[in-house]
Formats: structure tokens, sequence, C-alpha cells
């Protein structure tokens, strides 16, 4: 089946920065995306709202893929005897932060802890977005989608080894999410949906450009502790290396000039897991996804 690629595309970011895809494209439907991994042999980068990326500035090879056009929800697909919830199918390209608005709307009940995350569905499941206020994980029910070397795959929420910010499933595009939802007062979920967006926007610089938290949370102690404490006691807000700075509003965020590199934000992610490390003893691990024109998919 010949889906339409094209060459030498952008990437959008939150970011905004980095660089080019060799190919890019918009497959409609399973076969479609099963084609491109043939012809790009397993070469398939999938982009969601680009929300945790940086894009290497010398761009990436293969194919990057976006799922825009597979966005359709059914449902509810399963009355659960039981269990009170209903189950909606979704395709993984649809954006979650609308989601999250029309199933506060229709009075389903599990999403609107997420709210103020930029994200498709696919790519929150494949990071097991969430926060103070809940991670996808809890509402996930099933996964299905297909391999990077073309087989399909369906995986029920106990066989998915979420924990914080990972999910294990890579290798793989993720093309459809079941989502348990819990019926509930219309009003009460808009009330805390609103709390919750209210929360987000006093402790982040939400219109910034950057990718959300650059590090994970670090265990000290058994404890987890906040990276954007020890990068703020680490004397790094404000810190700025060229186009990239240490946000003043949150010490774990980043942010891009307009017109800057991914070099840039590369640099002072180093600079910054250095000084955490040589002031707290502390090793941060990235949350931040990097795409690489040398690293494999
Ligand atoms: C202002 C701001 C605030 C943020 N706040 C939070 C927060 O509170 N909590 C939180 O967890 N995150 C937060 N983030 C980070 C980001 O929103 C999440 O990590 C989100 O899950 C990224 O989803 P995405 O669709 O943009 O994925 P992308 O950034 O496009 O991709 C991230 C990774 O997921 C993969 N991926 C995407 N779609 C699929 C798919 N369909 N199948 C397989 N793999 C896929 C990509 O290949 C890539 O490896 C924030 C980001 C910003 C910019």
């Amino acid at each position: 089946m010949g889906v339409e690629t094209v060459r030498d595309a952008p990437i959008p970011t939150w970011f905004g920065v980095g660089g080019r895809a060799d190919h890019f494209a918009e497959p409609a439907s399973m076969d479609e995306l099963r084609a491109l991994i043939d012809r790009f042999e397993g070469c398939v980068r999938v982009l969601g709202d680009g929300a945790n990326l940086l894009v290497d500035d010398a761009g990436v090879g293969g194919v990057v893929v976006s799922l825009a056009k597979m966005t359709g929800v059914t449902g509810p697909i399963e009355p659960v005897e039981g269990e009170g919830v209903v189950v909606l199918r979704v395709g993984a390209g649809a954006s979650l932060p609308r989601l999250i608005i029309e199933t506060v709307r229709a009075g389903l009940g599990g999403l609107e802890g997420l709210g103020g995350i930029p994200a498709t569905l696919g790519g929150a499941v494949r990071m097991n977005a969430g926060g103070a206020f809940g991670e996808i994980a809890s509402v996930v029910r099933a996964v299905r989608g297909v391999t990077l070397v073309g087989e399909p795959f369906e995986r029920r929420r106990g066989e998915i080894p979420f924990g914080y910010r990972r999910s294990g499933l890579a290798q793989v595009v993720i093309t459809e999410v079941d989502l348990a939802l819990t019926p509930a007062d219309p009003a009460r979920l808009r009330d805390r949906l609103k709390e919750v967006m209210a929360a987000k926007k006093a402790s982040q610089p939400l219109a910034e450009r950057s990718a959300g938290c650059v590090f994970k949370n670090p265990t000290v102690s058994g404890e987890r502790v906040s990276a954007g404490r020890l990068i703020d006691a680490a004397g790094c807000k404000g810190l700025r290396i060229g186009s990239a700075s240490v946000s003043a509003v949150h010490a774990n965020f980043i942010t891009a000039d307009r017109g800057g590199s991914a070099r840039d934000v590369l640099a002072l992610i180093e600079r910054v897991g250095e000084r955490v490390a040589e002031v707290h003893g502390v090793t941060l691990e990235r949350e931040l996804v990097v795409w690489g024109r040398e690293d494999a998919p």
C-alpha cells in the first residue's frame, strides 16, 4: 500500500528546536502503518504531541510517523458488570487534553487528574504520564498496536510493566488504548479538573517552549525526592547555555529560545546533571526522550 511520505520534514515539538525527519508520514490505518514499517524496515519513530521530546540538530533517518489520523473514539465497548466502569476504545493519536474535556463533560471520571499535561493518548501511555494527581496507568485496560517488525500485539493492563514515568512499551507503535472510566457527576469532575489546572499553572511555566520535567524525581534513601528542588538547591535556577535556560519558575524545566538549538539544551542538561551530582551526590535520570540520528528508534 503506497502511503505518501514527505521528505526532509520538520518535526514539531514543544521545544521548537532541533532537526528534521528524512521522511514523515501520517498513516490513517493499521494497514498503512504496517506498510510503512515494512518499507522502512523498522526504522520508524512515533511522534505524539512532541511534549517530551528533543530532536538532535542533525535530525533523524528512517520515517517519523504521526498518528494524527488515528484518533477515533468508540464506546462504551464493554459494559463491565460489577466493576462500575465504562470502557472506551480510543485511537492513540487522540489529544489527551481534548479527551479529558470530553470525558469530563460526559460524566466519565479517571482522566481529570491529568489536566494540563500536553500529550497524545499514545504518548501519555508510553510515558505513563501523570504526577501528584494521578497517572494514566490507573485507567488503562488494554493497549493494542504493532511492533517494529510489523507484528500486531495486544497487552492487557496486568501485562504492562507500568512504573514511575514508564510503561515498558518500547519498540512498538501503540495505535489503540482501552480506557476504563468511572461514571461520576460532571460538575464534580469539572471542579476537580479546574483545581488540577490551577495547581499546574501556579507551579509550571506552561506557556514557555519546554518539554516539561527534564529529569525524573530520584529515589534517595528509599524516598522519592523532587528533582526540581535538588536542581534549585544546587544553584541552577536561571542557568543558561546559549539559547537554553533553566526555568526560573520550575527548576526541572529547561526552556529554549526561539531559533535556538538542541545542542544548547543537551549541554545544559549535562551541566545541570553534573552540578546536582557534585552538590548532592545524586545521579539524575533523564525523563526527556532524545532522538538522535545515530540512535536506534
Ligand atoms: C508544559 C508541559 C508540562 C508537562 N507536564 C507533565 C506532567 O505533569 N506529567 C507528565 O508525566 N508529563 C508532563 N509533560 C511531558 C509530556 O506531556 C508527557 O511526557 C507526555 O506523555 C508526552 O506525550 P506526547 O504525545 O507528546 O509524546 P512525545 O513527546 O511525542 O513522545 C514521547 C515518547 O513517546 C513515544 N510515543 C509517542 N506516541 C507513541 C505511540 N503512539 N506509540 C508508541 N510510542 C509513542 C515517542 O516515540 C517518544 O519516545 C509536560 C510537558 C510540557 C511541555
